[in-house]
């Protein structure tokens, strides 16, 4: 699934040049983008980074100050939110507490004033897509935080909307109940082939559900692209930095074969790095290098390009494998990660120790600076 590849795909959603400003600051900075049919896109950022303002332009509770934002090609300027084909899950659910799970979920049909067969069928539709039947009766004190988010999911959807705003939607539930609660909103979102947009602080999840994950900063959107993509080929340090762990190592670039040398430090081998990359001859660049593509090794390996030396100065131990921290003569710092296939007792590195750390060619990706 992929329509953004697909030039016969359309868009649900198209952002041309929207900015929006509070005063002089601006939240939104000139943001051209698109959002397709039954996607399910993911803004990711730091705080402050214009994630909620992004949604609450979507849900029209804000006008953008600049730019047009189109849903199914019709700009939607002058449609107030509650004409619009797009819901917005909030992380507080905002269930009715006097009402039951099936009232709840009837409400905005009933408002829209739709005959009692069809609610009656849509809700039960509701309940049986959320698995939530046996809930029906009960108001919302007497079911689980999972069953409430749930409630709150059917209720979002029983409009059959085109869009779905979900603003932190697993932000109430324990780390364990979001992962499962993660792949029935997937399920779900496939099932409706309703297009998800979902704010969230959590990379983890946004990687998990999304089919693009937009990352931003200071209200732009840095890279849009599949959770493969971002982690793998990260189109700044910036992203690089921000999704997963890395290592950033910043050198002097120059041509060789079909990618780059890399001087990074005087005293210390040159790196080779087969990055598509532009770059001229001594142009400052950095590579991102992810600490699970790094090897760890008591002798130098034969058969490696990228070989440095160091002494590990930390070590996370994280169950099935542990990051080492390990510093270069120069003082740059590199991590590399090992999976734990022994007993710990039976560890085959520890603090101090004088380790190398190898990595192949295509390993690291090369960003510009
Ligand atoms: P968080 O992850 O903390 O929710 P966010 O990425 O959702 O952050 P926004 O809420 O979109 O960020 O805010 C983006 C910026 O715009 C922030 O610096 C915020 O202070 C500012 N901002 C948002 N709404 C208003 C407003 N009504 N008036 C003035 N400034 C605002």
């Amino acid at each position: 699934f992929e329509p953004w590849n697909d030039p016969e795909a359309k868009p649900l959603i198209q952002f041309k040049g929207v900015t929006k400003r509070f005063g002089d600051f601006t939240a939104i900075d000139n943001q051209t983008f698109d959002i397709y049919e039954r996607e399910f896109f993911a803004l990711l950022g730091p705080s402050g980074c214009g994630k909620t303002t992004m949604m609450r332009m979507l849900a029209g509770f804000e006008k953008p100050t600049e730019g047009t934002i189109l849903l199914g090609g019709q700009d939607m300027a002058p449609i107030p939110p509650n004409k619009r084909a797009v819901n917005m899950m909030f992380q507080s659910y905002a269930l009715f507490p006097h009402l039951s799970v099936w009232e709840n979920i009837a409400f905005g049909l009933k408002r829209d004033g739709k005959p009692k067969d069809v609610i009656a069928a849509r809700v039960d539709e509701m309940l049986k897509l959320t698995r939530l039947q046996q809930f029906a009766r009960r108001k919302p004190h007497q079911i689980s935080g999972g069953q409430r988010q749930r409630v709150a999911l059917a209720r979002s959807l029983a409009k059959a909307p085109k869009l779905l705003l979900l603003d932190e939607p697993m932000g109430a539930l324990d780390a364990k109940l979001r992962q499962a609660t993660q792949f029935e909103l997937m399920d779900i979102q496939e099932k409706t082939g309703t297009t998800f947009v979902i704010v969230t602080h959590d990379q983890e999840e946004a990687m998990t559900v999304a089919s693009r994950v937009a990352v931003m900063d200071h209200g732009r959107i840095i890279q849009a692209d599949t959770p493969a993509n971002i982690y793998e080929m990260p189109n700044s340090v910036y992203v690089a930095d921000f999704i997963g762990e890395v290592t950033i190592i910043p050198g002097k670039a120059h041509k060789r074969g079909n990618g780059y040398d890399i001087a990074f430090a005087e005293g210390q081998p040159t790196l080779h790095s087969e990055t598509d990359a532009a770059l001229d001859n001594g142009q400052t660049c950095y590579l991102a290098l992810r600490p699970e593509k790094v090897s760890i090794s008591a002798e130098k390996p034969a058969d490696r390009t990228n070989t440095v030396q160091g002494r590990i100065i930390d070590i996370a131990y994280l169950g099935n494998l542990s990051t080492y921290h390990v510093q270069l003569p120069n003082g740059q710092m590199i991590k590399a990660q090992a999976a734990n296939t022994r007993r710990l007792s039976r560890r085959d590195f520890s603090w101090e120790d004088t380790v190398w750390l190898s990595w192949t060619d295509t390993a690291a990706v090369l960003l510009k600076g």
